[in-house]
């Protein structure tokens, strides 16, 4: 009997061992629900079920690749090579490029990142002659994305009066428009963008049921995992391949639903019993991963949406520490919070840094704690943000890449067209478009055909669009022979690239050059990853969606010991020893968009939740008083989820009212220097202002001396410069010269609005300012 079952409780055994048809398990975070999708695969294949007859879908391909692991040392390797797994877009690109003929398009079709779709958006605006501080290329985009996601199609939106009026009332009446000519030039090109991934196989599964039912009887076992954040057109896939079979098994938590703004739609969860007969419906309430303290923590959070599914999770692991907040003056500081407390966790309990997550609400609040992870020479890794193959340089290669594989791919044809440049000149490539669009034709088709079309276009440039569709076609029949690095590295040469870079000379085009041969090195690492695998052949097909459908998690170089930081939304489904949510602070977690209906705000709270439970082992929540944001000074408020915790679970390590000097104390207590226990006392009881443990003349010196801007005057403030009074001329480092205009809050956290000579008017905290009195 094998053994592998013996790594579940009753309660996950039984969706595991469920015979066919429909099952859901519902169940808190933590309590083995990815496991029990992997183990149920491995089950499936020990009854007998080909792997060929096995669907899952994962929220990240990495989370898919390290669920075939797991599934290849209970199976073994070559079987499992053969499920189709990864996220719903991989898995159905891959699906279009068996299919999508059918629909018109070729099998190497592009596929348009959302930087591809916006251009493309924004020249469209452009040759419509509309306004383009009214019709906005990203909100444009942003709309088509949602139309897509509901399944709105071009011919649907002109049926639907309301969508016509409501984007007519929006002063975008012609919105329709638009994306009629979004959805014609990506045709053309032969592309698809990340929402037709999923509505194109839609189409074809409902315009051809002859592929429908060779999909559903390849399909026979389905599985999601993370339901509850799928969106409309998702769910429809779903629905349809699962419909002959019914062995269907979605696994998820509503309280973890946390992509509606993407479309994602809680409804689906929870109207799984309703679409499909006989739902087998399973709870585990055992939480695996976390202490008791963060567990009961995230419970008391999550009581306070109405909306939720009742659950109670529980664990039999230890209690651990209490959930550490600790408050801080500024985002610098609470960056310089984290770092030190990370570095003394790591030296305290022998840890790595890969057993640190950093996370936070947006990816612009990284910034301050990058700087200070690096002032502690503590490696990290940044996930998500602008990646790697988003740079300039990358998608200059890449787009050549793009254009062998795919010509007709407009997005890049513009793009390098004239890069490096080679005496193209704007007005012709409109004058190209001009002509597709009004033959019908691809860009680059029309350059084929120049001598039998009738555009002004002068001998010597006609000859460089020669050059140019000859260059191509060389790098296309190179192609056949060779594999991708051969002929990549090959492009990035002959098309000029790396020698523009080279040439360049400055520390940037060096940098430029660097990554270009990263991405060649990468390139290679693919084409020899890949002939080990039984279904691909390392081509640069495999190589570019591979690129286009990383999600922003997989884009992971090697494996070194780092701390992670990243969004909470990308921190979904993972678990690190230590935790550190930054920036609890009203407007930005909850965020100042989401708190308008009670609907988003119940959002903003299972966000939370999924944060806290990412913790095994500590939690920290952290927040500042002061926050830099849009490049200016404001007060922040601490988070009105800090309070929803039940306090039994939370130490509070920085009480609102306790004044600075208090802080202090915690900063020294960093660097080992005080005793803890000491401070316990100080927790706040209701009314009474706690009672403040002063550090002593020789714990002042020690920590002047290793955190110089605490050597600013920390007694209440009462050293700062009492000159610094309204009116005031003062000069400052980086400022220069300015007068105070106006003066607000007390002792340290005492700021001063200052009209700059050269720089506009600036909100400083004094304490930190360095600000001479003229
Ligand atoms: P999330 O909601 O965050 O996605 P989940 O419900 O998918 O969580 P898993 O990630 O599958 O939970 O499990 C959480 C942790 O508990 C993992 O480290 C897993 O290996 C461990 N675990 C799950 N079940 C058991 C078990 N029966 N015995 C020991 N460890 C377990
Ligand atoms: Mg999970």
């Amino acid at each position: 009997m094998s053994t592998f079952l013996d790594e579940l409780n009753d309660a996950q055994r039984a969706p595991v061992l469920h015979k066919d048809g429909p099952l859901m398990v519902i169940a808190g975070a933590g309590s083995g629900k990815t496991r029990v999708l992997t183990y149920r695969i491995a089950h499936l294949m020990e009854q007998g079920v080909d792997s060929f007859n096995i669907l899952a879908l994962t929220f990240t391909n990495k989370a898919a690749r390290e669920m075939k692991k797991r599934i290849a040392t209970i199976v073994g390797n070559s079987e499992a090579k053969n499920l189709w797994m990864g996220t719903f877009h991989s898995v159905f690109a891959k699906l279009l490029r068996f299919d999508g003929d059918k629909l018109g398009f070729p099998s190497n079709f592009t596929i348009y990142d959302t930087q591809d779709s916006q251009r493309l958006i924004a020249s469209i605006i452009k040759e419509m002659g509309l306004d383009k501080d009214i019709y906005k290329y990203k909100q444009v985009q942003n709309r088509i994305s949602s139309y897509k996601n509901s399944l709105i199609t071009v011919k649907a939106y002109f049926q639907n009066p309301e969508l016509v009026e409501a984007d007519a009332m929006a002063k975008r009446p012609r919105m329709g428009e638009i994306y009629q000519n979004y959805v014609d030039r990506c045709f053309k090109a032969g592309a698809m963008d990340f929402d037709d991934l999923l509505l194109r196989t839609n189409e074809l599964l409902t315009r051809f049921p002859d592929v429908l039912m060779k999909y559903q009887d390849r399909f026979r076992y389905i599985l999601v995992d993370e339901y509850q954040d799928t969106n409309h057109s998702q769910y429809l896939i779903v629905k349809a391949l699962s419909d002959r079979y019914q062995n269907i098994c979605v696994v998820g938590d509503d309280a973890q639903s946390i992509y509606s703004f993407r479309g994602a739609n809680i409804s689906n969860i929870l109207n799984f019993q309703r679409d499909y007969d006989d739902v087998a419906v399973y709870r585990l309430e055992q939480n695996y991963r976390s202490t008791k303290n963060i567990v009961n923590a995230a419970n008391s959070i999550i009581a306070n949406n109405k909306n939720q599914l009742e659950k109670n999770v529980w664990t039999s692991n230890d209690d651990g520490g209490q959930i550490i907040i600790h408050r801080s003056v500024t985002d610098a500081e609470e960056g310089r919070y984290v770092a030190g407390s990370i570095f003394e966790n790591k030296m305290r309990h022998q840890l790595q840094n890969g057993d640190f997550a950093v996370l936070y609400r947006t990816n612009s609040q990284s910034r301050a704690i990058e700087d200070a992870l690096r002032k502690r020479d503590i490696p990290y890794r940044i996930y998500g943000g602008l990646s790697f193959y988003q740079r300039k340089e990358i998608k200059d290669v890449l787009a050549y890449l793009r254009l062998v594989i795919n010509p007709k791919d407009e997005e890049a044809l513009k793009r390098v067209i004239n890069f490096p440049a080679r005496g193209i000149g704007q007005t012709t490539i409109d004058r190209l478009v001009v002509a597709a669009n009004q033959y019908g034709r691809s860009v680059f088709e029309v350059m084929e055909h120049l001598d039998k079309l009738n555009l002004s276009i002068n001998a010597g440039t006609k000859r460089k669009l020669d050059d140019f569709v000859t260059m191509i076609k060389s790098f296309q029949i190179m192609n056949e022979g060779v594999d991708a690095f051969t002929l990549s590295e090959h492009v990035a040469k002959k098309t000029g690239l790396l020698l523009e870079f080279k040439k360049d000379g400055t520390p940037e085009g060096i940098a430029k050059m660097e990554n270009i041969e990263e991405l060649l090195n990468g390139i290679k690492d693919f084409v020899e990853g890949q002939k080990e695998l039984a279904d691909a052949t390392g081509s640069l097909t495999e190589f570019l969606e591979d690129v286009a459908l990383a999600t922003d998690m997989d884009k992971e170089v090697g494996d070194d010991d780092r701390v992670a930081l990243m969004t909470i939304h990308l921190a979904k489904g993972l678990e690190f020893p230590y935790v550190y949510v930054v920036g609890m602070e009203e407007d930005l977690f909850p965020s100042a968009m989401s708190m308008n209906t009670r609907s988003e705000l119940e959002e903003e709270r299972r966000l939370f939740y999924v944060a806290l439970t990412r913790a095994e082992k500590q939690a920290y929540l952290t927040y500042t008083q002061n926050r830099y944001r849009w490049g200016k000074l404001i007060d922040a408020e601490p988070s009105r989820f800090l309070e929803e915790i039940d306090e039994k679970y939370v130490e509070n390590l920085t009480p609102i009212n306790d004044g600075y000097r208090y802080k202090s104390l915690i900063n020294a207590d960093i660097f080992g220097e005080v005793d803890k226990s000491k401070l316990r006392q100080v927790k706040p009881q209701n009314g009474t202002p706690p009672s403040v443990q002063h550090p002593n003349e020789n714990q002042l010196r020690k920590l002047r001396k290793l955190k110089p801007e605490l050597s600013a005057p920390t007694k209440s403030g009462s050293d700062i410069d009492p000159r610094l009074v309204e009116g005031a001329l003062v000069n400052h480092t980086r400022f220069g010269r300015g007068k105070i205009l106006s003066i607000e809050g007390v002792g340290s956290d005492k700021k001063a609005e200052i009209l700059f000579d050269q720089g506009g008017v600036k909100k400083l905290l004094l304490r930190f300012a360095k600000l001479e009195v003229l």
